[in-house]
């Protein structure tokens, strides 16, 4: 398909017009809504289900024999199958609900406290969100495993010889996140997993920046573990999945107790659901799970190919007109990045201008973006971060760029 074909296939106005929240205003100016990498903005579709679900067949799943019981149950499995096929899984219950991508880290990082003895070694990167640091750094508190750190470069990509030097026998486990949230930077996850393997050890790969932008094939990836957030993908909040490979999933103790994950119990001895149930206790988020399956559904009908093509036309333009700003720089300038942009202006403190942002109804992002030691590689205590998606336009970016000059006048 040619680039003009493909503008004729986006028609972002029509887009636009399923999501309502992009019609209100903020401080009396239209909302421009550039925080997407912190969470992305939900369809009339998507918001159709979720009250569906609470005005005709709210129920709680597995274990009722009444219609609404089935009913939700029903729904609630369509979408697992829903999501298992989006990301390519081979079986269904490979496919466990959580609360979103953190929840799924906790969920592995619990499991291999088992599998983990004092000198085994666990390899995370230097992009890394806090919630695919902290886990790790608590698991190797409780099992005496050491963590190593593959560096990154002034442009925000990873150094992969240094992770060639960190790989070895008793490198057990490696995680490293698809899209960086801060920077942007799209990590070559083919290599590392491939590298990963070769020392026999088993990699986790943290999907929540990459899923709202490129549909993963956890098979052709051959990756062990894969999760994500459907908040960032235009679904509700508090439900993702944690993909794992059929094998890994049976090896790894279960998380949490209660009901849902047991086969039976008595005060001798539980034994555990089959899977994904065994790492699913309690009842979970059924609306969210059902709402998952219909974002999924609203991206596909858009089209992954659609939405990297456009969202790339947006990133490229607004980087070439934030260049020509005086004192502006640009923080992660990977050759392969998404629609991420995190900026400082010369020594003006990015909350100052977020604020004055605001005051214009435009929403972004200032701080660490929960990424310190990235912040700390650059010497900042943070940045400006806008993130793009594909219901954003150029002329919003326009207003973007000129609302931004006003706030550097103002406070320089
Ligand atoms: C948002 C994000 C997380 C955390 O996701 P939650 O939905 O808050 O659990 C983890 N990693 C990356 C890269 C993220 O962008």
């Amino acid at each position: 398909m040619s680039t003009a074909q493909k503008h004729i296939a986006f028609d972002v106005e029509n887009i636009r017009q399923d999501f309502p929240i992009l019609n209100r205003k903020v401080n009396g100016k239209p909302l421009i809504y550039f925080d997407n990498a912190a969470t992305s903005q939900t369809p009339q579709q998507v918001i159709d289900v979720i009250v569906d679900y609470y005005t005709n067949y709210n129920a709680n799943i597995h274990r009722g024999v009444h219609s609404l019981s089935q009913e939700a149950t029903d729904a609630y499995e369509q979408a697992r199958i829903k999501i298992q096929k989006h990301f390519n899984a081979k079986h269904t219950h490979e496919i466990i609900y959580t609360s979103g991508t953190t929840h799924g880290i906790n969920l592995v990082a619990n499991g291999f406290s088992s599998l983990l003895k004092k000198g085994d070694e666990i390899i995370v990167s230097a992009l890394e969100h806090h919630s695919n640091i902290v886990p790790w750094q608590m698991l190797c508190e409780r099992t005496g495993a050491n963590l190593k750190v593959i560096p990154m470069n002034e442009n925000g990509e990873l150094i992969l010889s240094e992770f060639d030097s960190l790989l070895n026998e008793n490198t057990k486990l490696v995680f490293v996140n698809h899209i960086s949230n801060a920077l942007g930077t799209i990590n070559p996850i083919e290599e590392i997993i491939a590298k990963a393997h070769n020392v026999g050890a088993a990699i986790l790969i943290d999907g929540a920046q990459s899923c709202p932008h490129i549909k993963p094939d956890v098979q052709a990836l051959d990756v062990d573990f894969y999760v994500c957030s459907a908040h960032k993908m235009c679904g509700p909040t508090g439900v993702g999945i944690l993909y794992g490979k059929e094998d890994w999933l049976k090896k790894l103790p279960p998380y949490q107790g209660g009901g849902e994950m047991i086969a039976e119990v008595s005060f001798e001895k539980t034994t555990y659901a089959d899977l994904p149930h065994k790492f699913e206790a309690g009842t979970p988020n059924i609306c969210g799970g059902i709402a998952f399956g219909a974002a999924i559904d609203y991206m596909n009908s858009i089209g992954f190919e659609n939405i990297a093509a456009y969202e790339n036309e947006l990133l490229d333009y607004a980087t070439e007109q934030l260049q020509h700003i005086e004192g502006l720089k640009i923080y992660g300038t990977a050759k392969e990045k998404t629609s991420v942009i995190s900026f400082n202006v010369g020594t003006i403190h990015p909350y100052d201008i977020g604020t004055i942002l605001d005051k214009m109804g435009i929403a972004v992002r200032t701080g660490h973006h929960c990424a310190q030691p990235i912040m700390d590689f650059y010497k900042i205590p943070g940045t400006i971060r806008a993130s793009f998606m594909f219901y954003n336009t150029k002329e919003e970016i326009d207003t973007f760029i000129a609302s931004l000059k006003k706030a550097i006048l103002m406070l320089s």
